[in-house]
């Protein structure tokens, strides 16, 4: 059985035909893996539980299912299995020819569906790197219209299905994530409007909260993302960890610890007069800012601002666990 502790956890279940790109996308995203070494990954033949909670502020689980697992098995048991999961991801290779994966998504779509009504489903149509534009979208037309006349055929109208058009090459893997985590983020609203609120009283234009760890930006203010900004947050994020590791690292007291903490932050002025402005929320969490440099003069109402933020944060999170510790309180500790 599972403990009480983890059954709180939204749990993500990553689903597809073998070779779909399941682990790779799992590696690429939660574990700094290179698509490239992807390559030599073995073919996933059980279930996989990678608990990544750690490390990461998002918790959540990646079950990493067998393609050609059979429902109708009875050691299956969809009960506990689709029961406790918040979203269903399901990968389909779009560079292969795609008919049996829509197959298997009907059928595990409508089986999960019985069990658990609250399950978001998202289809990642997966490896669009090789695909030229216009056959990506076409691509893209084709399944979504399939799949969902599959499930009306069927019966399924009301299951509703989100598609994302991902690689593991480029940003669009982390993208697709964050939008599907951030489904699974109850404080999504409050989290957004303190961005907004930041935004308007520090001339800041963008502004992301991310998972530092898997690069999945948890909330954003509610201007449009777009591609570009996102990457370049992304990259920023790699510089400063990777710079933390290798000049900040160090042995304390038998305690590996980095220079990566509550205290960093870090500035980098573009060509075009634009300012990435990274500050630490938490041991998980980063703030990354975009503004123009003019605005940047007055940094000290902005690290004001964000202190404002950074406690506003806490607090929001700090009601969740109350809240998860008043509903646990009948079970164990
Ligand atoms: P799984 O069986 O679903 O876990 O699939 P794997 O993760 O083992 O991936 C199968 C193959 O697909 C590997 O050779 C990966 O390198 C490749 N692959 C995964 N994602 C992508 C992608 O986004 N683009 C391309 N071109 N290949 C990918």
């Amino acid at each position: 059985t599972l403990s009480s502790n983890n059954e709180q956890k939204p749990r993500i279940l990553l689903m597809g035909l073998r070779r779909s790109g399941k682990s790779s996308i799992q590696k690429v995203v939660f574990h700094k893996m290179s698509p490239n070494e992807t390559l030599f990954l073995e073919s996933t033949n059980k279930i996989v539980k990678d608990d990544i909670n750690n490390s990461s502020f998002v918790q959540f689980q990646i079950w990493d299912f067998p393609g050609q697992i059979d429902f109708f098995d009875s050691t299956f048991d969809s009960d506990m299995i689709f029961g406790g999961c918040g979203a269903l991801v399901f990968v389909i290779d779009a560079q292969d020819d795609y008919m049996d994966a829509l197959n298997k998504l009907n059928i595990t779509v409508t089986k999960a569906y019985k069990v658990n009504q609250n399950i978001k489903f998202e289809v990642f149509i997966h490896k669009v790197d090789g695909l030229g534009d216009d056959f990506k979208m076409e691509s893209q037309r084709d399944i979504h219209q399939r799949a969902n006349d599959d499930l009306s055929d069927a019966g399924y109208d009301k299951i509703h299905l989100s598609f994302h058009l991902t690689s593991i090459y480029d940003h669009s893997i982390f993208e697709a994530f964050s939008k599907v985590v951030q489904k699974l983020i109850p404080q999504l609203p409050a989290l957004e409007n303190l961005l907004n609120i930041l935004n308007t009283n520090s001339a800041i234009e963008k502004s992301f909260l991310f998972d530092v760890v898997s690069k999945i930006y948890i909330a954003t203010d509610s201007t449009p993302v777009d591609m570009q900004s996102y990457e370049l947050c992304c990259d920023m994020i790699d510089v400063v960890i990777d710079v933390s590791w290798i000049y900040g690292y160090s042995v304390r007291d038998e305690q590996e610890t980095t220079a990566f903490d509550e205290q960093s932050s870090s500035l980098i002025k573009l060509n075009n007069g634009t300012v990435l402005y990274l500050r630490e929320v938490n041991k998980f969490l980063a703030l990354v800012c975009i503004l123009r440099e003019d605005n940047f003069d007055h940094k000290g109402v902005i690290d004001y601002n964000f202190l404002c933020f950074r406690e506003a944060i806490q607090q929001v999170f700090e009601l969740r666990n109350k809240h998860q510790s008043m509903t646990n309180s009948s079970g164990s500790p």
